[in-house]
Order: C-alpha cells, then structure tokens, then sequence
C-alpha cells in the first residue's frame, strides 16, 4: 500500500520519543496485548498513530479499536457524508490523518482538504487553529532541523492550506511544546520588524520611520501580512513623491524630471531589489510637468474606453530602459498573475484566485504601479482575484470576446456559493477579506473589450495584440510588444482540434514566451475515444448525467452531443450555470434548457450540469439520486480536484450501483502539440500553469516572486 522502509528518525527529542513509543506500542499490539493508556502529543490516544504506522506496513489494525472509529469518520469526511461534527472529533480524526500523512498513507492535498473542511463547517476556528499551529511544527519537524528552516517550511505550509496570517511568535510557543527551538529564530533580527508591527500595527509609521523603503520591505516581505505591506508602501511612496517634488520645476521637460526623480528614488532606496527602483510615474507628483504631445499613430492605438484613464501616464511615457517580468503566481495551476513592468509603470496578466486555497497571486509593490490588467479568460484560476485588486485600482481589465460577461456570472457565483469561505473573509489583515459584492462591481465596470488581431497601446509604450488561444470561447494569448521586445503570454491554449475550436495558431517569433505547461510530458488526448465513450454509454443507459465545468467544457460537450446526433434521440439538457454561460458564449444546438419544476431526471433524459467535480449543484444532486440505479450512467469527464466528490467517485469511495464511465477531456493542449509548439519557437521559454516539476530542457520554471530583466 505503501512504501514505508524506516520509520522517519529526527533530532527533536520530544518528537523522536513519541516515534519510537509508536514503534514498541505496535509491537505490542502485533503481539495481542493492550497499549498502555495515555495520550500522544494531540491529547489523542496513543493507539492513532500505530494505527498508521502499521498501516504503512501493511500490519495487521483490527485490535486498535479507537483508531479504526477515528478511521471510519475520516473516511465520511472523506466522502463529505458528514456534516455535524464537533470541533473536537474533528480534530481527532485530523490528527490520524496527520500522523497518516508522516508514514506516507496521505499527501499534502488529503491534509489540505481536511483543513479547508474544516472551515467549510466549524464555525469557532479558533481550535482548529490552533491544533493547525502545532500540526504544521510537528509535521516540518520530522524533516527539517535547525528554527530557521522549520520557519521557512512553516511558512510555506499556510500559504499551501490557505490558512489565515499567524503571528511568527505563535509558533515559538508551539516549538516550546514540541522541544523544538524556533524561539531563538524569531527572537533575531529579521523578525523583529515582523513582530513588531503585528503586534502593534497602529505604530507601522513608528517602526519604519528611520528606514528605507528597501530596508522595511526586506524585513517585512516573507512573514508581514499584505496588508500591512500594503500600507508601508503608500506611506514611503508620499514621502519620496514629496521629496522628487521639491526637485522638479515647470519648466524641466518630461526627460529631465524622470532623471531627476530617479536620483531621488535611488538615494532614498525606493526599491524592491538591489537592481530596480520601482516604476517613476510622473503623474503622481502634486505639480507634475507638462506631458509631451502623444504620437498620433500611438493616440489611435488606445482603445476609446482608455483613453480617459490613461492619457496622463501616456502623455509621460519616455522610453523604457528595462523591462522585468515578475512571477506572482509562480510555476504552478491555481493563481495565474505576472507583471510585466516597465520603468513608468506596467500591466499585469491575469490575477485568478486559486479554487483549492482561495489563496491570490503573490503581492509585490509592483503591483500598486500597473496601469492595466489583460485578462486571458473567464475562469476563476485567471480572474478570480480582480475583485481584491480592485479594492484601490483605478484603472481597467481588458479581455476579448465574451469573457467580459462571463467572468460576471463566475464571480457573481463564487460570491453567492460563498468563495473565499470564512474566517478568512473577516480577517482584515488577509487581502482575501476584500472578495466582497462592492469590488466585484467595481471589475464588471472596469472593463474594456479588445478584438483579436487587433493592436492597441494599453499602457504607455506597451503594445498588445491578441490572438485566439482556442482554450474556452473568448481565451486570448496576448502579444506584447514594449519598445521592441516581444513576450508572448499564452495564457491558458489548445493546439488540439475540438469539437468548439480549430487549434490555437500563436507565432514563434517572440523574444520571450510564457506558456502554458498543464500537460507537458503527459499522455495525449484522444477525442474520437470519447466521442466513442458518449455514443456507446448514451446508447445503453439513461438517464444520463454528466457533470462538466461551466466555462467551456459543457459548450463543447453539447457540441459534441449534437454533431454525434443524440440530441436528436434523446432529451438532451443543459442547466444551471452551464446554460448561462452557454448563451452568454452564444454556442447553440439542438438541445433543451431544463425547465425549472423539473426535480427528477427520466429514462431519456441526457443531462450537461455544472460543476465539473461534482462538489455541488445539480450534477451531485442528480448522482445521489440515480446512484442506485443500474440503468443509469455517470460521465464525468476531465481534471478532478483530490478527495472531490468527483474524485471519489472514480477512487472508489462513493458507493453506487450505475455505471461511472471516466472521459478524458481537456481544454489545454496535448503534450505532442504543446512540445511541438515550444520546440518551434525561437526566443527564451518560459513555463508557468504546471503541475511539472523535474527541469525541462532549455525550459526556465520560475519560482514564485522570480524576476527576469530585460534590458532594451
Ligand atoms: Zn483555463
């Protein structure tokens, strides 16, 4: 089952003791007899985790009777059959789970998803935070030795489960408990800053007034809420705005206040990094001089509805001298964000949300300095985070087709289902607390539609073209070309052909690519199969349910459900969120829309319902109805989140007598298409939106916050 060969060893006594306990007390247990009372380093009985360890050998567990019940709920948690738990049964069947996950029997998503449940349905979070404290210390501690690299590891953990700012002093506490020294780590000097203005966040100013930008930034980036980031940087950027004021007259030209200005920034280490002041926008000065005249041939490349917004930073724009892409969203699928900056300002490519954590891109200064947002399509791992950006953004999101409209219903929706859950929503130190119906009106008015292949200056220097990316209707790759260097961001694309699109048909000539890895070195689509899979499976059950993403993937099974001639024989319907979209994209057949009294599904009926994991909606309520119905088929057809309704469904964990037949569908392109792609083209290749983790060759995978310079 596993491949358990020796127990994990650590230098933490505390935590080595309870490990070889655990080790004696199987052997115990092997042997028939009883394991002496007491608890384990949770206030759980020690029987939890030989439960797990012999799991990890294969042992025989029948005699760990308190375990085996923790067991039995942790799978009902599993399956989300179990919904009025208390805090601390919770807890206890958290902690098996930990201990399982120590011996390998769980991953880090098992663990994940038992925390985000957690949120889901206990109210009083305070427990379960802190049992989360310890668990994480515990769980880094096996592997990692010194304060320093517990606390990075740590860090890294409540960025993965998504959970709310701890102050670092907590976990000293918990260090304490465990005999593990993460004290003497927060007491040194890079965290005094932390911990002083999380502490006392009314005396920001105070902490910070006899350092620099840089200085107070570097102090604070790795372990200070956004928030309170956010706020040191509008505090710093009056005073060095006031300060270059005092520098400039009326009569400089635009050329000569941007030097002078940058003489101020440099010495007053307005900075980020040690080689780039952040971005000098005139525009922000009290009196700023007067603007040269706009290009004529520039002036008709701003779309209409920028050119209000936009005028003044245009009116500046002075040739870029470096140009630096800043990686937010790092390497992996979930929060798509980078900027690409330019000297006086930048734009940013998609700011999603991530649908496992509710976590959004990294928060850089930069990101205070954009002037515009291109959005690739309306799905939330793309769009989901606008709503907290535009909480102090001014200015406008671009995209192209219907992914205005569509990018509506999506966060309209993940307001009403309640995305992101609480208690983060009411922690105002968390950005995500701005995920609110106020700013997600403010990004449905903030928007500008662009065609494809059709140039517009959407910043001052920054050209754009778009190109159909064929992913979802309305996806776009955007072709940037600043002062002549060209990035290519795909944005999420298909080079397949489907049912919907041709394949997407991008250019190989740009300097710089930054693509869409989700299938890279994994096996090929193949869709004549699944046309194969509907035709037979329809043909020889009904009704029939099919669960399917919203954007995208109901259109193109609809499409394919009336070229293959089923919506001619059978009732075939689409409903809910899938059939807004639907006619917002203005995809249409032969189909029916599901009359709303409508309650059960009959023999002829074919049903495209959203929630492509079946974590919800109509989809999942259909399934309970029809699980025990031989005649009736499920299709559940692409990516399936761990531990999803969807993915126990095809693990095994759900219980059912219909026929569950698995297509494998993507709206991403087949790794032969994408490699061929990539191999053609000709400038540096970067990959982001990958679960790929080994070195491709000749590939640069940033990490999360990376930069790449450019010189122009
Ligand atoms: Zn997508």
């Amino acid at each position: 089952m596993t491949n358990l060969k020796n127990p994990p060893k650590t230098k933490h006594k505390i935590i080595q003791k309870f490990l070889d306990q655990s080790e004696s007390d199987l052997k115990l247990a092997l042997k028939g007899k009883q394991i002496p009372k007491g608890e384990g380093l949770f206030g759980e009985s020690r029987e939890f985790i030989v439960f797990e360890l012999a799991k990890a050998l294969n042992q025989n567990t029948d005699t760990l009777n308190t375990a085996q019940q923790a067991n039995d709920l942790l799978m009902l948690m599993f399956r989300d059959a179990k919904e009025d738990l208390s805090v601390e049964t919770m807890i206890q069947a958290m902690t098996l789970c930990l201990h399982g996950f120590v011996f390998g029997n769980y991953n880090e998503e098992d663990f994940r998803f038992l925390y985000r449940y957690s949120l889901r349905y206990i109210r009083r979070q305070a427990p379960i935070e802190k049992w989360l404290r310890k668990a994480i210390v515990y769980l880094v501690a096996v592997n990692n030795e010194s304060g320093k690299e517990i606390l990075a590891e740590v860090r890294y953990w409540i960025q993965f489960l998504g959970a709310p700012f701890f102050m670092p002093s907590l976990f000293s506490e918990v260090g304490n408990e465990l005999g593990i020294d993460i004290q003497t780590e927060i007491d040194g000097e890079k965290f005094r800053l932390v911990d002083a203005v999380t502490r006392h966040p009314q005396y920001l100013k105070e902490a910070v007034q006899d350092m620099t930008f840089l200085e107070s930034f570097e102090g604070l980036k790795d372990w200070g809420p956004d928030v309170i980031q956010l706020q040191l940087l509008k505090m710093k950027k009056k005073k060095v705005y006031e300060r270059a004021q005092e520098k400039i007259d009326s009569g400089m030209s635009v050329n000569d206040s941007v030097k002078a200005m940058k003489q101020v920034f440099v010495k007053d280490k307005f900075r980020t990094n040690k080689q780039t002041v952040l971005p000098i926008r005139l525009q922000e000065l009290s009196s700023p001089p007067p603007g040269e005249a706009v290009d004529p041939v520039i002036f008709e490349l701003i779309p209409q509805k920028l050119r209000m917004d936009l005028l003044p930073s245009v009116a500046y724009s002075t040739k870029t001298k470096k140009i630096e892409i800043i990686f937010l969203g790092g390497p992996r699928i979930g929060r798509s964000g980078i900027i690409i900056k330019t000297d006086t300002g930048g734009i940013l490519l998609d700011f999603g949300m991530s649908v496992a954590n509710h976590r959004i891109p990294e928060w850089v200064p930069e990101l205070e300095m954009i002037d515009t947002v291109l959005i690739s399509h309306s799905h939330l791992d793309h769009v989901g985070g606008l709503p907290i950006l535009f909480e102090e953004f001014s200015g406008k999101w671009c995209s192209v087709g219907p992914t205005g409209g569509v990018t509506k219903i999506l966060l309209d929706d993940a307001l009403k289902i309640g995305t992101p859950f609480p208690p983060r929503k009411h922690d105002k130190h968390d950005l995500i607390s701005r995920f609110n119906e106020t700013n997600v009106q403010k990004v449905t008015k903030s928007h500008v539609k662009l065609e494809y292949g059709k140039s517009n200056e959407v910043g001052p220097g920054i050209v754009v073209t778009p190109i159909d990316a064929c992913h979802i209707p309305g996806s776009a790759a955007y072709l940037i070309d600043i002062e002549g260097v060209k990035i290519l961001y795909t944005g999420d694309f298909n080079m397949d052909k489907s049912a919907l699109f041709p394949g997407a048909n991008l250019p190989t000539d740009a300097d710089y690519v930054i693509f869409d890895g989700t299938y890279w070195a994994r096996e090929d689509f193949d869709r004549s199969k699944v046309r194969e899979q509907f035709s037979k499976t329809i043909a020889s059950h009904g009704p029939v349910i099919i669960p399917s993403f919203a954007v995208g993937r109901s259109q193109e099974i609809l499409i394919m459900l009336d070229e293959l001639g089923i919506t001619k024989n059978r009732n075939v319907m689409v409903t809910g969120m899938a059939e807004r979209v639907t006619k917002m994209v203005g995809v249409t057949g032969n189909w029916q829309s599901m009359k709303k009294n409508r309650i059960h599904l009959e023999e002829s009926d074919v049903l495209v319902a959203g929630g492509g994991m079946m974590s919800g909606g109509l989809a999942r309520h259909h399934f309970n109805e029809q699980r025990n119905n031989p005649k009736a088929a499920v299709m559940p057809c692409g990516y399936m989140a761990p531990r999803t309704p969807g993915w126990n469904l095809l693990h095994g964990y759900e219980p059912h007598e219909c026929t569950v037949e698995y297509a494998r569908l993507s709206a991403h392109s087949s790794a032969t298409n994408l490699e061929a792609y990539i191999k053609s083209c000709k400038g540096k290749r970067i990959m982001v939106h990958t679960p790929f983790i080994s070195q491709a060759k000749g590939i640069m995978i940033p990490k999360y916050k990376e930069r790449i310079v450019i010189p122009t």
